[in-house]
């Protein structure tokens, strides 16, 4: 069933309001195995609204409005929408009692405005609204299209459509919805995308669809069948093919665990201290390591150790390192590894050093550049990345780097 919505609003187009129904709907339809392949936003003008209705029902199978439903005259949609359709509307007394008891509730007195919202789409299903005045619609019409009217203010919209729209959009699709998350790190985003172009070319049931986060990337894998077993069954191949493909860069398969997770569950199994020494990070590697509840059990302290001056004080950075090779190199980023670990007596520690920006960078030493070490029983490996972006991205990516790193 291929869906579209459209967000009435005026203020929407001015972007004085965020369109958050349209995020949260998305994601319903998603989960609802609903294709959604066009949304639009239309200001609260007739002509322009029932142009973008017409055009919708053109299109999809089921068109779903958000806005435009209360009692002033800015708010349009039900009327465009009847007299789009060819309906009139009628006064709906359930509505209207529902309305004045309301109103009885809160306190207040009602104005003749008012009942305009107890008027609905003849034929339309009406969907009460428990949390405000205008009921939302359903209508199915003669030629098989269905659309569905909700009040705009989200406080309204969103406890409609968890009670009475999703199970009845739930009812209209027999099948389930399977999914599974596969999250990566350690690879571009464009690159993962290559090395699976072709799963994801050929994908019907099973879709692949990939999300890019500064320094992951993660995929879901979604079936639809009638039984969550078939589903998982359909699934299976295709999770095995991306392993395949990705082996050491997938972290996890669990849909709410993190890659700072997956390291603290690590360091507790082999029983191992981790530390950290940080420049340019300023102590995010840190901050997302405590972020895990239980990190108490693998982490005690950690440096940030900006300055040359406290790398030598702290870490134990040799003074001949750092005028022979600067802060921003594998030989500092090696020693203050090691010397961290060393002065905190702990198993595993990480370092990090580079230029954020966006001073700073020669053209032997550009911006982005970043050295990471990582100091793992007595062995230390450092590595040397070239991030793109502005300083929060360079930053951002030296942490998911860090971490993958360790993991490692
Ligand atoms: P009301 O009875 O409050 O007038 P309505 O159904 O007529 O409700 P609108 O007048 O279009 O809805 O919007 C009312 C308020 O709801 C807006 O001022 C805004 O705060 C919120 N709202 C409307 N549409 C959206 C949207 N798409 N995303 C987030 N908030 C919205
Ligand atoms: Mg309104």
């Amino acid at each position: 069933m291929v869906v579209e919505l459209i967000s009435v609003g005026t203020e929407i187009l001015l972007g004085n309001i965020v369109n958050t129904n349209a995020q949260y709907l998305s994601i319903q339809c998603a989960n609802l195995g609903l294709s959604l392949y066009y949304q639009s936003v239309v200001g609260d003008n007739e002509e322009r609204l029932r142009d973008a209705i017409k055009t919708a029902l053109l299109r999809s199978d089921l068109v779903i409005l958000t806005g435009g439903l209360g009692p002033t005259v800015d708010d349009l949609t039900k009327e465009v929408t009847a007299s789009t359709i060819g309906k009139r509307l009628i006064c709906d007394e359930h509505t209207k009692e529902r309305i004045s008891s309301y109103f009885k509730q809160i306190n207040r007195e009602t104005t003749e405005s008012i009942w305009k919202q107890a008027e609905v789409i003849d034929g339309a299903i009406v969907v009460d609204n428990h949390n405000g005045t205008a009921p939302g619609l359903i209508i199915e019409t003669e030629e098989g299209k269905r659309i569905i009217l909700l009040p705009g203010p989200p406080n309204e919209m969103v406890p409609m459509f968890q009670n009475d729209i999703f199970p009845y959009l739930n009812n209209l699709t027999p099948d389930i919805i399977y999914s599974k998350m596969i999250k990566i790190c350690g690879i571009g985003e464009s690159l993962a995308e290559n090395m699976i172009s072709d799963l994801i070319e050929n994908q019907t049931n099973p879709t692949i669809a990939p999300y890019a986060k500064t320094g992951e990337v993660h995929l879901r894998v979604t079936a639809k069948a009638s039984t969550q077993e078939e589903a998982k069954e359909l699934i299976k191949p295709i999770i095995k093919e991306i392993k395949n493909r990705f082996k050491d860069n997938i972290y996890t398969t669990h849909e709410k665990e993190t890659l700072e997770e997956v390291i603290v569950k690590l360091l507790i199994k082999h029983n191992l201290m981790v530390t950290t020494a940080e420049s340019c990070t300023g102590g995010l590697v840190a901050g997302r390591i405590v972020n895990v509840s239980g990190a108490s059990s693998v982490f005690n302290e950690g440096f940030v150790t900006y300055s040359n001056k406290a790398k030598r004080k702290y870490l134990d950075v040799k003074k001949s390192t750092l005028r022979q090779f600067g802060a921003v190199s594998e030989e500092t980023a090696r020693e203050m590894a090691t010397g961290v670990a060393l002065n905190t007596e702990s198993d595993t520690a990480i370092a990090i050093t580079g230029i954020a920006g966006p001073e700073g960078g020669t053209e032997e030493k550009p911006v982005g550049l970043v050295y990471i070490g990582c100091y793992v029983n007595k062995n230390v490996v450092v590595h040397k990345y070239i991030f793109k972006g502005n300083r929060e991205k360079v930053r951002e990516y030296s942490v998911v780097s860090a971490l993958d790193l360790l993991r490692r």
